[in-house]
């Protein structure tokens, strides 16, 4: 059974659309697919629909942007209810604070000079949720940067001008919400915050106390060796075991869809959480 619990479709910023996701994910043999995108639960009636039509397990899913000692971390919600009230609430907040955040995002590039790039996010994004993709294809398609990479590197990524510091929900609240609305909370990629190992566990430690689930042993392509390390402090924490490829687009072999291997045997899946019932 190849399980895929972290994908992006054209709701957030992954290029294709909900349908097309699952069409892909058919052709690469993906027997159970989550859709989980940043902040929105837009895509999911459309993903559903194609996977039921597609005889594949679609698990509604969706990315939380949070904040934890002033850190962004992302938050898996999988096997939520979408149309939870509470849920519902939550996300039009953050939609709320994403948007603000794109103001202050597109001031600062205009001050370099580049004009337009709220705008012209918005326009790609298709919608007023927008993220910092959706700024670097704007400044690719500008023509004030050659690639997505470079825009990150240069204006959007960490420590840089568009790098506005996160104003999101505290993950304490995140991991609430979540719960209540019948997901399974999971701490997304570990391994890509930038923390030492031991800040890992710090972090692993508050993510279970707060009553989150699982955890990314696997992230998109890794080695095995993190994944045992991973798998390690999966279980120094109780926590059950997550994979998926975090894919975004197709032609990132780091990232495709389907693409991230299995669990270890020994590992207990995040995924019995919610079968057992
Ligand atoms: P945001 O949700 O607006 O904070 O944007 C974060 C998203 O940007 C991530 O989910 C990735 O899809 C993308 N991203 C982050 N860093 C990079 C990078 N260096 N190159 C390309 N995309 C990136
Ligand atoms: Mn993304
Ligand atoms: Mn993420
Ligand atoms: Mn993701």
């Amino acid at each position: 059974m190849i399980y895929d619990l972290h994908a992006h479709s054209n709701a957030s910023d992954g290029i294709l659309s909900p349908e097309d996701l699952v069409a892909r994910a058919k052709v690469r043999s993906v027997d159970v697919l989550a859709l989980t995108d940043h902040d929105t639960t837009a895509g999911i009636r459309a993903a559903s629909l194609a996977a039921k039509a597609a005889g594949l397990t679609f698990v509604a899913g969706i990315e939380f942007s949070t904040q934890w000692h002033k850190r962004g971390v992302h938050i898996l919600g999988l096997n939520i209810d979408p149309g939870h009230d509470q849920l519902v609430e939550v996300v039009q907040e953050q939609h709320r604070r994403r948007l603000s955040r794109a103001h202050l995002i597109a001031e600062r590039l205009d001050r370099l000079g580049m004009a337009g790039s709220l705008e012209g996010a918005r326009r790609i994004a298709g919608s007023e949720l927008i993220g910092r993709p959706h700024f670097a294809r704007y400044l690719v398609e500008a023509g004030h940067v050659t690639s997505v990479a470079a825009a990150f590197k240069k204006y959007l990524g960490s420590g840089k001008v568009g790098d506005v510091a996160p104003d999101w929900l505290s993950m304490a609240e995140v991991i609430q919400v979540i719960r209540r609305a019948g997901g399974v909370a999971t701490l997304a990629h570990p391994r890509k915050y930038n923390l030492t190992r031991s800040k890992i566990c710090t972090l692993a430690d508050h993510f279970k106390e707060e009553g989150g689930q699982g955890i990314e042993v696997i992230s998109g392509t890794q080695t095995p060796e993190d994944t045992l390390d991973m798998v390690r402090i999966a279980e120094r924490f109780g926590l059950c075991a997550s994979a998926g490829s975090d894919f975004h687009m197709p032609d990132q072999p780091w990232q495709e869809l389907g693409a991230c291997g299995s669990l270890p045997s020994g590992c207990t899946p995040v995924w019995q959480l919610w079968q057992s019932h």
